[in-house]
């Protein structure tokens, strides 16, 4: 494991973008995983501006998101859909044809998340992932507890969650209970990993899951095993690690 440490978020956010940009100019056709939450933004951020310099072209990119809420609509501005276009895709040159985030709409769980997985499979795998971490050790939606060894699922998310996320909706009774996600197994056959965190509210999860016993209570902390993972950590988050 990788542990690059730097000063700020906009540090994080710039050297995120730096390793996605190489993964993507050394195999232009690479499978990225996305993520969304606000750790990422500023590395969306990042990657457009350096797309209209020209600099980086998605027209050969797949992507795959980690999760999405059930129930949710695409145009819902609450959906992680909502949330990718208009934070990354429709400011970038990827063929939206490849962009692909579990269908929240489809009532079907068993049938999404199949379909989801055999997907990602049809794809080759996915080359580069990016995560972001919970204050739970949450990963995607696999929250405390869940077993290493499932695939994409129908997760029901946890208080911590809910609350964590209700500053996105207008009360906490309107965020959903579940969600399609990515399990940690999917996750952990991912070729690369790149786990990004800010803030000092991170710092005590962040050294649980990688300096802590590899246990299902941190579901982040089955990465210890993954043969390629590097974590971008500003101060604040980092100040353990
Ligand atoms: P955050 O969410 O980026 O908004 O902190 C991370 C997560 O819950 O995975």
């Amino acid at each position: 494991m990788r542990i690059i440490k730097v000063k700020d978020y906009e540090q994080m956010s710039r050297k995120t973008a730096n390793i996605i940009s190489a993964q993507v100019i050394l195999k232009p056709d690479c499978v990225l995983g996305l993520a969304t939450g606000s750790t990422p933004v500023g590395t969306y951020k990042q990657l457009i501006e350096w797309y209209q310099k020209k600099d980086i072209d998605f027209c050969e990119v797949t992507t795959f998101n980690l999760d999405e809420y059930v129930g949710l609509s695409f145009d819902s501005s609450q959906s992680y859909h909502y949330y990718m276009n208009k934070t990354f895709f429709s400011q970038i040159n990827v063929d939206m044809k490849n962009t692909h985030i579990p269908d929240g709409m489809n009532a079907n769980a068993a049938e999404e998340c199949r379909r989801y997985d055999e997907k990602i499979r049809s794809c080759g795998g996915i080359d580069l992932q990016l995560l972001g971490i919970g204050l739970d050790g949450h990963i995607g939606f696999n929250e405390p507890g869940t077993s290493f060894e499932l695939g994409t699922h129908c997760a029901t998310l946890t208080e911590s969650t809910i609350r964590a996320n209700e500053r996105f909706f207008e009360k906490a009774e309107d965020v959903p209970k579940f969600a399609y996600t990515m399990g940690m197994k999917s996750i952990m056959q991912a070729k690369k990993i790149l786990l990004i965190a800010n803030g000092e509210n991170k710092a005590q999860i962040l050294k649980e899951a990688f300096l802590g016993q590899i246990t299902p209570q941190v579901p982040a902390s089955i990465l210890q095993l993954h043969n390629d993972v590097t974590l971008i950590v500003d101060e604040a988050s980092g100040k353990f690690l």
